[in-house]
């Protein structure tokens, strides 16, 4: 599944979660609206939003959008699963920057060791970095927590995927 979607300024949190499924979600908090639709047509993205003035732009200019009615992230994602019908298999987990939507890279702990608590140092042997921010990420409890949030939702509302 190869979909990219920009995801307007109301909506950090769930470009967030979208870039942590692996979708390439550009996210801005401050953009001239030319410049949405700009890079919606250029790099063929479906544009997100919850700002109806940009959607009914978005249905003039024909840049495929989704208009977004939820304020909660949450409520958010589930819609845009159903839209597209995404399933976990879909993604590629923890493959992009939830920052800046860099492609991670594997990277030698040697190489980081100063970025990062010695606890996760000395206890953690599979590390990412992003190659545009630097942001180093690891396995451990907050990533779990992620999963299980969106496990939870791209599964539907069972508890039948905790592990
Ligand atoms: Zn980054």
């Amino acid at each position: 599944m190869n979909l990219k979607f920009f995801a307007d300024r109301m909506l950090g949190r769930l470009a967030k979660k979208l870039r942590i499924l692996g979708f390439d979600t550009l996210y801005f908090s401050d953009i001239p609206k030319n410049e949405i639709f700009r890079l919606c047509k250029k790099e063929d993205r479906i544009l997100l939003t919850r700002d109806k003035q940009i959607a009914k732009r978005a249905w003039k200019e024909k840049v495929a959008f989704f208009f977004l009615k939820s304020d909660k992230w949450y409520s958010q994602l589930k819609a845009v699963k159903d839209r597209f019908n995404i399933s976990l298999e879909d993604c590629l987990l923890f493959s992009r920057c939830s920052e800046c939507n860099g492609f991670l890279e594997h990277i030698d702990k040697e190489k980081i060791k100063n970025k990062i608590p010695e606890y996760v140092y000395l206890t953690n042997n599979e590390f990412l970095m992003c190659p545009k921010c630097g942001k180093v990420y690891w396995r451990g409890t907050h990533t779990e927590n992620i999963m299980n949030d969106l496990n939870k939702i791209l599964r539907g509302s069972n508890d039948e995927s905790r592990t």
